[in-house]
């Protein structure tokens, strides 16, 4: 364990990273600030601002070769182009190659220059994604360019990075200033802040040439490899970039360890009114986490501590718990989740549960506005015990009174600068509020070694009593109509139903369409019946009156978008079909499941998949019908991650890393942990530079 470092006498001098982006050539102030909303400002910003993925753009593929799902680059000449306007309008271009197959290239945004220009015979390079259309082969918005009569087509030499970039920049200018920017690298043993000896021991490559690696691959790069996130020069970065997360949290929990918490008692009136009033007996799992959390509160450090549980454990209990405990020494509580379905979903659990205790429940939304707001704002400044919201309660103008306990629900959805933004609006001076964490997703041990290791974690091992578990299977699209005469049979019966439409579109108005859509289609198939719809284009008051229409028994079918995904406690419906779950990853699948099966009656889930399957999806479907255990899931899902969960489609939200996924890099956290507690103790002045390299700003606010 003792390795010996000789400790790197000197740093660089001038260190090129550091500089403003503005410095580079040809970096105007207009262009400066479209960086900075990219979080982009130092020069060194710009050579860890890494692709989300590739486009092989050296080669060309025959029209006839070409694959559905695949991006591809065809040369070919148009043989006819025609203009329509079904649903909105359309140009739609018909390409030929020597293969003597047609390709039709679909475009819903186009000026009049454009149809024009693209007459038959003209010679295009074209590049998109294949996709099956009514008519043969086509590409939806392929880039593409006209080429002049003879002029032989001039391939890419290497594979192009495209970058997440923000609008009005786009990726040839932006790729620009990378390349200028990466000109400065300094030399291989100047960038490394990694120790060489730690580096040679654990077989990391030179960060140097990783980095150029990744920006810049060559044309015989493993695109496959690399669009997974798994080549050895994203490994290198996943690395680093997992080391400054790990040195940053272990940083964080020692600043917040110095400082002081308030002791709060058991809360032992209170508590056991509340117990009185529950209509149910606690789980020993609840009673064990329930007296984890309370030695904690007892105790002048601040609590750190995570509660983990699969969905319907009853982590609300135990958070209600902690909360008795502040309120009953005269502390206040804060509750913030990541939405507001589920936000106001905990607001009623509190209030039903709290008020009778003489207990007042504030309510603090984005949603609330205007005078409301304001005589809210006044009631948690004047001490209201219990707050309950979403980010809202961490903007500027809300002020505690004396904020003794944070309860943060469904972390994975918050950052750890968020949970931290919440933890600052604590007590005055030296002392900061307790907190806890629950989340849902159970996480693997090593996991919750790296992503929380600022925090204690306890288990609820255990589901309440009488729970049935949900018996899953799955259906191909095939037989979709099989499936809703079992919806209707249901529903006879008096059963309730969720549709969960799982369209993964970059945009909520695109979900909530496919949403309407199975909406219409259900409506029109189940007469007699009546079917909601919720999604996340809707008002917060409509969510709520559907909401409270399906708990009442009101509605027979919600149809959902995955709005639904987290929290939502409806105990009647014992039915769900979830379309496309073949585009799901397992921690989510689990998740949208979790909302059935809650109640004592049978449940099922019916997996409904568009074939054909690929072999994770496959396999994933299966896993999904062999079992309901949260955290055999979850140990599974660390094993199967991958093509499906390509790099850039991280779900938003969550810790936001640039390269690292903690599910496919999880192999790499012995190797980060061992590096990171030798760092700690004997590289002072790198660890610091690390976690400003790759965490920069966040980090610098973590301190204050
Ligand atoms: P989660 O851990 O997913 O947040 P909840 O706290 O929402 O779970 O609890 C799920 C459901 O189980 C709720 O309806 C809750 O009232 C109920 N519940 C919680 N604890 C128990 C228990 N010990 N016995 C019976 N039902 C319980
Ligand atoms: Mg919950």
């Amino acid at each position: 364990m003792a390795t010996r470092i000789s400790r790197s006498a000197s740093l660089p001098v001038a260190d090129s990273g550091l500089a403003p982006v503005g410095t580079l050539p040809g970096v105007s102030a207009a262009l400066a600030a479209s960086l900075a909303r990219l979080g982009l400002e130092r020069v060194q910003d710009l050579w860890f601002h890494l692709p989300l993925r590739y486009e092989d753009k050296t080669q060309l593929t025959a029209i006839a070769d070409l694959r559905v799902g695949e991006r591809a680059q065809v040369e070919a000449v148009v043989e006819g182009s025609e203009r329509g306007f079904r649903f909105r309008p359309q140009l739609k271009v018909a390409v030929g190659d020597d293969s003597g197959q047609t390709l039709l290239l679909r475009f819903f945004h186009f000026n009049r220059a454009q149809a024009e220009q693209l007459l038959p015979g003209t010679r295009l390079l074209c590049y998109g994604e294949v996709r099956h259309g009514a008519q043969g082969l086509e590409m939806v918005h392929p880039q593409y360019q006209r080429l002049s009569g003879s002029d032989a087509v001039a391939v890419d030499a290497l594979l192009s990075p495209v970058y997440p970039t923000t609008e009005g920049l786009g990726q040839k200018r932006l790729a620009g200033v990378i390349g200028k920017a990466l000109a400065l690298l300094p030399a291989a043993t100047q960038l490394e802040l990694i120790p060489a000896e730690l580096c040679a021991q654990h077989g990391l490559a030179s960060l140097r040439d990783a980095l150029l690696y990744v920006h810049r691959p060559p044309a015989d790069a493993h695109l496959g490899q690399l669009t997974l996130g798994r080549h050895p020069a994203q490994q290198r970065l996943a690395f680093e970039e997992l080391l400054s997360q790990h040195l940053s949290l272990k940083r964080m929990r020692a600043a917040v360890r110095v400082r002081h918490a308030p002791r709060l008692g058991k809360g032992e009136l209170l508590r056991r009114r509340f117990l009185e009033e529950l209509p149910f007996r606690l789980t020993a799992a609840q009673e064990r986490v329930g007296r984890e959390v309370a030695q904690d509160l007892a105790q002048e450090q601040p609590m750190l501590r995570l509660v983990q549980g699969d969905v319907g454990s009853g982590k609300t209990v135990v958070a209600a718990l902690a909360a008795l405990a502040a309120v009953e020494s005269g502390y206040q509580v804060a509750l913030m989740a990541p939405t507001e379905l589920l936000a106001e979903q905990h607001l009623r659990n509190f209030r039903q549960w709290l008020n009778p205790l003489g207990i007042e429940v504030e309510w603090l939304a984005g949603k609330v506005t205007g005078k409301a707001r304001q005589s809210a704002l006044a009631r948690v400044a004047g001490g209201a015990s219990v707050v309950i919201g979403t980010h809202a309660l961490m903007q500027e103008g809300v002020t505690f009174a004396k904020l003794g306990l944070v309860i943060v629900d469904e972390q994975h959805r918050f950052g750890v600068q968020q949970r931290l933004a919440l933890r600052d609006k604590g007590l005055e001076g030296e002392q900061v509020p307790h907190q806890l964490v629950l989340t849902a997703t159970p996480i693997p041990r090593t996991l919750a070694m790296s992503a929380y290791a600022d925090l204690d974690v306890s288990s609820i091992d255990e589901l309440p009593p009488g729970r049935t578990p949900v018996q899953t299977i799955a259906i191909s699209n095939a037989r979709r109509i099989d499936v809703i005469e079992r919806i209707h049979a249901a529903c006879g019966e008096g059963r309730q139903v969720y549709w969960v439409c799982t369209l993964i579109e970059e945009s909520e108005q695109l979900r909530a369409q496919a949403a309407e859509v199975a909406h219409a289609e259900l409506s029109a198939a189940l007469q007699g019946f009546r079917i909601g719809l919720i999604h996340g284009r809707m008002k917060p008051k409509e969510k709520q009156s559907v909401m409270d229409a399906f708990k009442a028994g009101d509605l027979s079918v919600l149809v959902a978008t995955t709005v639904i995904e987290v929290g939502v406690d409806v105990p009647n419906a014992s039915l769900m079909v979830i379309e496309n779950s073949e585009r799901l990853g397992l921690a989510q699948l689990h998740q949208l499941r979790g909302r059935v099966g809650r109640g004592a009656l049978a449940s099922n889930c019916v997996l409904l998949y568009q074939p054909p399957l690929g072999q994770l999806a496959r396999e994933r479907l299966q896993v999904m019908r062999e079992t309901n255990d949260g955290f055999a899931i979850a140990e599974k899902d660390l094993q199967l991650r991958g093509p499906g969960e390509v790099l850039g489609t991280r779900q938003t939200g969550q810790l936001t890393f640039r390269i690292a996924d903690l599910a496919r890099d999880a192999h790499l956290l012995p190797a980060v942990q061992q590096v990171g507690e030798i760092m700690l103790v004997e590289q002072l002045l790198q660890t610091d530079r690390l976690i400003e390299r790759w965490i920069g700003g966040a980090a610098r606010y973590a301190h204050a």
